[in-house]
C-alpha cells in the first residue's frame, strides 16, 4: 500500500458532503481505510460506494454519544484500529440578531458544533490513548477567530472547538496522540451555497458568488482544505500539536482582502 496515509484509518464525521467528503476522498486515494459518519445517507452510501474497498458509511448524528461511539468502534472492528478522527461535523445554525436568539436553537448549534467535537475527541481518546499515537483534527472557522464574519452562536462554538483543542492537545500530547485544528475561509460547499446561492445543491451558484468575493485568484474548495487536513494526519506532521492552520487564502492572518 503506497500514499501518505498508507495503512492508516480515519473516522471523518460529516464525511458525506463538502469539505469532509473531500477529505474522505483525498485520504482514500492517500491509502486510508475510511469510515464517513454523517446525519445524510444517501450520499455518504454514493461516496463510500464510490470509494470502495476501504471505505464505509455509518449513519451517526454527532449530538448522540452512542452514535459516535460506534463510529470509533466501526473503524477499530472493521479496519483494525483509529489513527485519525476528524471532528468536521457542523451546521451554520442559528441566525440573525443576539437580541432574538432562540435558544432551543441555539441548544442544538452547540451540541453540534462543540459537543459533537468533544464527543469525538473523548471516543478518539478512549482508543488512541493506549496505544499511544493518533491524530485528531477538528474544523473550526475564521468566525472563531474574528468577529463580523460569522453568527454569533456559530462564532462561539467555533471558537469553542479551538479552546477544547488546544487544551486536550497539552493533555495527549504525552500520551502520543495530537490533536489540531483547521479553519477553512469561505469554502463552496452546500453549506455556503445554502447562504449565497439558491440553496445546498447550487454548487456552481456558490462558486460564482463567492468568486466575486475571493481573496486569491478563485474561491476555496473542499480538495484545498482536505490538503492542509492530510499533512495534519500524516506522519509529516509527528511533532506539530495545538496548533491552528488555517486554509483561508488569509482571512485570519493577512487581514481579509488585499487593499
Ligand atoms: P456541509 O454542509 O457541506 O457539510 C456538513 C456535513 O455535516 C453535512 O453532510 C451534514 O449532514 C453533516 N452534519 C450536520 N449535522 C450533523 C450531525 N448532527 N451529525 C452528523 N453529521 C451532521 O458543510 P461544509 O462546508 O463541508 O462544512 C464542514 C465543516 O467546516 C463544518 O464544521 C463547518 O462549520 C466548517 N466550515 C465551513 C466553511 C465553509 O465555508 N464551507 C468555512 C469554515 C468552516
Amino acid at each position: 500500500m503506497t500514499g501518505r496515509l498508507a495503512g492508516k484509518v480515519a473516522v471523518i464525521t460529516g464525511g458525506a458532503s463538502g469539505i469532509g467528503a473531500g477529505t474522505a476522498r483525498l485520504f482514500h486515494a492517500e491509502g486510508a481505510r475510511v469510515v464517513i459518519g454523517d446525519l445524510q445517507e444517501e450520499p455518504g452510501a454514493v461516496l463510500a460506494a464510490e470509494l470502495g474497498e476501504g471505505a464505509v458509511f455509518a449513519r451517526a448524528d454527532v449530538t448522540r454519544e452512542d452514535d459516535v461511539a460506534a463510529l470509533v468502534d466501526t473503524a477499530v472492528e472493521r479496519f483494525g484500529g483509529l489513527d485519525v478522527m476528524m471532528n468536521n461535523a457542523g451546521v451554520m445554525g442559528v441566525l440573525g440578531p443576539v437580541d432574538r436568539t432562540p435558544l432551543a436553537e441555539a441548544d442544538l448549534t452547540i451540541a453540534i458544533n462543540l459537543r459533537g467535537v468533544l464527543c469525538g475527541m473523548k471516543h478518539a481518546a478512549r482508543v488512541m490513548k493506549p496505544r499511544r499515537s493518533g491524530v485528531i483534527l477538528s474544523t473550526s472557522s475564521p468566525a472563531g477567530m474574528l468577529g463580523g464574519v460569522g453568527p454569533h452562536v456559530y462564532s462561539a462554538v467555533k471558537a469553542g472547538v479551538i479552546g477544547l483543542s488546544n487544551s486536550v492537545a497539552a493533555e495527549l500530547r504525552r500520551f502520543g496522540v495530537r490533536c489540531n485544528v483547521l479553519v477553512p475561509g469561505a469554502v463552496v460547499s452546500p453549506m455556503t451555497a445554502g447562504l449565497v446561492a439558491g440553496g445546498p445543491g447550487d454548487l456552481p451558484g456558490a462558486e460564482a458568488a463567492l468568486s466575486a468575493t475571493a481573496y486569491m485568484d478563485r474561491p476555496l474548495r473542499p480538495a484545498d482544505v482536505a490538503a492542509g487536513a492530510l499533512y495534519l494526519a500524516s506522519d509529516e506532521a509527528s511533532h506539530v500539536t495545538g496548533i491552528v492552520l488555517p486554509v483561508d487564502a488569509g482571512m485570519t492572518g493577512a487581514g481579509g482582502p488585499s487593499p
